[in-house]
């Protein structure tokens, strides 16, 4: 960390901070420069609270130049980690496909939307039985009987399914069910359902929070990591910004900056950053040539039936189109 003084701050300024880092066990080095001094703190172990001196007369300004993320962070573990689930791999050389309707509405909505997404080339199959819903009058999720019906449709088409897990209450039964579980953008920053999820045997597929920074995201794969669970899946969905011709908007940059950041796979979800069927397609591909390990498409066969997110989901032959189009930019990328 660098403590930067005022233009005018005394010597005796200077000495108290110094005097401050060392009494915490910190070596504190003021560097002269052309008009004012910066005192670098060296040998902290994990990163120093900033407040400890921006209260200090005479200081300017505190910048951290270590990262808080320690585990999930590129410094800690240089090798991309590969998230297998059965014989699929996340975060190898193959671009995921996850596919399937925002929320499960009954056997054959499912398991024919499965078959479809399945041909087309989606190698997991993904669908709500818990909804997050912004009005407590939409729809919930058909709960435990979706939890069901997503065992089902991993039994006769052998895809691997993942689903969301919204609260405490229901994670046993999610993790019972699922083979990957999911933690949406509205609870990124739940911190006890980050540490129950530390404590899974799935892996995690961890949402970007609508609001987050890329330091807050990796923070929260930070806390599952930290309690036991080294298998997490980063999903960037688009953020939240002032525009209105899209839901969110998708942060394409977030992928190189994460893929430096730390040895994580990062997928990407355009339906939710889009939130109209139109720009999936081009999202997509953005994130393919941005080099995602993945993508998270919503595929309804009757998206207008939709009981949630109808207007994004792709219709089965659109997705088809799409699993061949980002095929052909994942080879024009290796070349
Ligand atoms: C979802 O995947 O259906 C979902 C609710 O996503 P998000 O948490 O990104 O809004
Ligand atoms: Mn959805």
């Amino acid at each position: 960390m660098l403590v930067v003084m005022d233009i005018n701050a005394k010597q005796e300024l200077i000495d108290a901070v110094v005097e401050t880092a060392e009494n915490k066990g910190y070596k504190a080095m003021p560097i002269p420069g052309g008009d004012r001094v910066s005192i670098g703190i060296l040998y902290n172990k994990g990163s120093v609270d900033k407040s400890h001196f921006l209260g200090f007369e005479g200081v300017k300004e505190v910048i951290p130049v270590t990262k808080p993320y320690k585990q999930v962070s590129r410094e800690f573990k240089n090798e991309n980690t590969i998230i297998k689930v059965g014989d699929i791999q996340i975060g190898g050389d193959e671009i995921t496909i996850i596919a399937g309707p925002c929320a499960i509405e009954s056997e054959k909505q499912a398991m024919d939307i499965a078959l479809s997404v399945k041909e087309a080339g989606a190698t997991l199959f993904r669908g709500g039985a818990y909804k997050p819903r912004s009005s407590p009058y939409s729809f919930q999720g058909m709960g435990i009987g979706g939890l069901k019906i997503l065992s089902k449709v991993r039994e006769e088409t052998g895809l691997p399914v993942v689903s969301e897990v919204i609260d405490l209450e229901v994670f046993d039964a999610v993790e019972d069910y699922v083979d990957v579980l999911q933690i949406g953008t509205r609870n990124m920053q739940n911190f006890s359902l980050l540490k129950r999820a530390g404590k899974a045997k799935k892996p995690v597929i961890l949402k970007r929070g609508m609001a987050a920074t890329i330091e807050e995201w990796l923070m929260a794969a930070e806390y599952i990591m930290e309690n036991g669970n080294p298998d997490i899946i980063l999903c960037e969905r688009g953020v939240r910004t002032f525009v209105n011709h899209s839901r969110n908007t998708l942060d394409i940059s977030a992928i190189p900056v994460v893929q430096k950041e730390s040895h994580l796979p990062i997928i990407t979800d355009p339906s939710h950053a889009a939130g109209v069927r139109d720009q999936v397609l081009p999202l997509s591909l953005a994130s393919v040539a941005a080099e995602t390990d993945g993508l998270m498409i919503e595929v309804h066969n009757k998206p207008e039936e939709a009981l949630c997110d109808g207007a994004q989901s792709l219709l089965p032959e659109q997705f088809d189109m799409l699993c061949k189009k980002v095929r052909k930019m994942k080879e024009l990328c290796r070349e």
